[in-house]
């Protein structure tokens, strides 16, 4: 992959400034956009690698920005907001978001999510390449249309509801999935019933999945906000 290039949308002169030398100094190539209409302007016309999206901006609602990119391409998208606004976030990874940074944030949590993005989207594009029937993710391989996960080379015995949660986290490696979508998507709905057991079924995949309690490798824990399978280097 040639240098990614990463596109700032902040009306915040301080935040934009803070974000665009931290880029400047760890190689990336950026451009910035301090309102909602220049944020598609520049998104439609630069085609950036990754947009880092403030949900908070003075012209347009965050939330629109992203359906609007959405309707076009798959360009992953970093929301980012106040920490009280997590109904927002919740919203804006609905809406296609892939994952999101909470203000005020470190200089190590920006590059960190940077980092899992741009791994993710280079796992997108050798999975174009490749048969994407067969998954692997470190010590972890899932054959899809056998039905069937192993780890280290062992099957896991799940549960079929267990095995339909891992290979969705699978299929999304590097997003965020927020409870929402999972259950909808594992139940066809999502009533607070449903959320309950999504929590239950999460801890005993995980009992068969992650080898060391307590630090969980593979899937990791967005709490009040959902899960994500990292994709492991
Ligand atoms: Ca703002």
């Amino acid at each position: 992959m040639n240098k990614p290039v990463i596109l700032v949308v902040e009306d915040d002169a301080p935040v934009r400034n803070l974000m665009s030398t931290t880029l400047k100094t760890h190689d990336y190539k950026y451009l910035t956009a301090p309102t909602g209409r220049d944020a598609i302007m520049m998104a439609s016309s630069h085609n950036p690698d990754v947009v880092f999206l403030d949900l908070g901006l003075p012209d347009m609602d965050g939330i629109e920005i992203i359906r609007q990119i959405r309707s076009w391409s798959n360009m992953p998208i970093i929301v980012i907001s106040a920490r009280s606004e997590d109904d927002d976030k919740i919203t804006a990874l609905d809406a296609g978001a892939d994952d999101y940074l909470t203000k005020p944030f470190s200089v190590e949590e920006l590059l960190a999510r940077l980092r899992v993005t741009i791994r993710r989207l280079s796992m997108m594009n050798t999975d174009s390449n490749n048969d994407s029937s067969i998954y692997t993710n470190g010590s972890l391989k899932i054959d899809y249309p056998v039905g069937c996960a192993f780890l280290n080379g062992e099957e896991l015995k799940l549960t079929p509801i267990e095995f339909k949660l891992l290979c969705l986290l699978a299929k999304n490696t590097g997003k965020v999935l927020t409870h929402t979508y999972i259950t909808q998507n594992i139940w066809g709905r999502s009533w607070d019933n449903d959320i309950a057991s999504l929590r239950v079924f999460m801890v005993t995949l995980r009992k068969k999945l992650e080898p060391t309690a307590g630090s969980p490798e593979f899937i990791q824990t967005h709490v009040g906000i959902g899960y994500r399978m990292l994709k492991i280097e």
